[in-house]
């Protein structure tokens, strides 16, 4: 059957998974319906691969190549804001708050897309290889990938031999970008503690302020990708957040801060690691105050393509999509899907389609408000149109199997 036949199954599972979103590593309900989906279409299932929301479906059609095909499941926190029939009404708590939740990244449109993209696979007689469908839990967090890594290298010993994954993000529905070499940037979090010497306000010369040095280490720090990272190269150092003190007669005896790092290329992301912690401590001596600590928080790889792997994908896209498939430009958000190639160091391609009205697009981008216009990920307004986005992805997540299996 071809996509004109299953667009009925894919819409409603769409709307099924829209007004049922999950948070991260609860995606309990979400996982047993992938599963079931699966084998009704008579898929090998895996359940609780390495992760206990983890779905894995295998589709082995004969001798060819391996090819890994991803969707992550996760909502978010967010209280949706839009009153479309299918909305999200769910409930949870998060970090001890009640709160909405929400699929504000799109990954139902992910999930609707690639259980459409495989029966239409199902249907094809004119391919053999390996199907892999991961059905990935808590890509927001950063966990679901990194926690399945052990668990897939042992159910696939023989390696794969490419890995594809796709986003919705705030653009034309109906259109597709693709690129090799980076594509989105890597995070890192570090928690630093500036250890001071507490006492009273009054008497400052009997203290080491710990809020003057921290004030004058996130100063410093932003001088890295201002004067330390070439003007080519991107990065980005963020201060989140930044605690200290209870009172104020009182000098406290620590502050703390978070930073975010985000990078493309791996030396360049050693160079500014290098650098917060030379200027962290280098600050801390200059106030004679003992040494700061830096801890490592979560993280989140680069996501690099293949220049092979995404030549093939581009030309098929290209024959897919024609003029709607354009070029893919580096964002510095993050994901964790590389975790899943890196399993084997096998080659992988990530690639975006859009979710929105074409012409509120244009629009927004002619008058220049599309950053205010056009719903961002994350946004309690993030609700993709239905078609032809999720038309676009299936057809993508199709095609781009396609120009891998033999
Ligand atoms: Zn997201
Ligand atoms: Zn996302």
């Amino acid at each position: 059957m071809s996509l004109e036949q299953h667009r009925p199954f894919i819409e409603d599972l769409y709307r099924e998974l829209h007004a049922a979103p999950e948070l991260s590593l609860r995606e309990h309900r979400t996982a047993a319906r992938m599963a079931e989906l699966l084998r009704e279409l008579g898929l090998e299932v895996h359940e609780g691969v390495g992760v206990e929301t983890a779905v894995v479906g295998v589709l082995r059609r004969g001798d060819g190549p391996t090819v890994l095909l991803r969707a992550d499941m996760d909502g978010l926190p967010v209280t949706e804001a839009e009153q479309v029939p299918y909305r999200s009404t769910a409930t949870d708590t998060f970090e001890g708050q009640a709160t909405g939740v929400m699929h504000a990244c799109g990954h139902d449109t992910h999930m609707a897309s690639l259980q459409g993209a495989l029966r239409i696979l199902a249907d094809q007689d004119d391919w053999s290889g390996t199907i892999i469908a991961v059905f990935q839990p808590a890509e927001e967090t950063m966990d679901g990938a990194l926690g399945m890594q052990g668990a897939l290298r042992e159910l696939f010993p023989a390696g794969i031999d490419v890995a594809l994954g796709q986003h919705v993000m705030s653009g034309a529905a109906g259109h597709v970008v693709s690129a090799p070499g980076p594509v989105m940037a890597a995070s890192d979090h570090l928690i630093v503690t500036v250890n001071g010497r507490g006492g009273h306000g009054s008497q400052p010369e009997k203290t080491i302020d710990p809020i003057v040095l921290g004030a004058s280490m996130v100063l410093r720090l932003q001088t890295i990708v201002s004067r330390e990272v070439a003007p080519s190269d991107r990065a980005v150092v963020t201060i989140g957040t930044f605690h200290a003190g209870t009172k104020q007669n009182i000098i406290p005896s620590s502050a703390r801060f978070e930073v975010n790092v985000r990078s493309f290329e791996e030396p360049v992301r050693q160079r500014v690691l290098a650098a917060i912690e030379r200027i962290v401590q280098g600050e801390a001596q200059a106030a004679g105050a003992p040494p700061a600590t830096i801890e490592r928080g979560e993280r989140a790889p680069h996501t690099t393509n293949d220049p092979d792997a995404s030549a093939a994908v581009g030309a098929a896209f290209d024959a897919a999509f024609g003029e709607r498939h354009g070029v893919q430009q580096p964002v510095l958000g993050s994901e964790d899907f590389s975790y899943l190639p890196e399993v084997w160091g096998a080659p992988y391609v990530y690639w975006f389609y859009g979710g929105f009205d074409p012409e509120l697009v244009a629009a927004a981008r002619a008058r220049g408000t599309f950053d205010v216009d056009v719903p961002s990920n994350h946004a309690p307004n993030f609700i993709p149109v239905m078609q032809p986005t999720l038309d676009t992805a299936t057809t993508a997540m199709v095609a781009a199997a396609r120009a891998f299996l033999a």
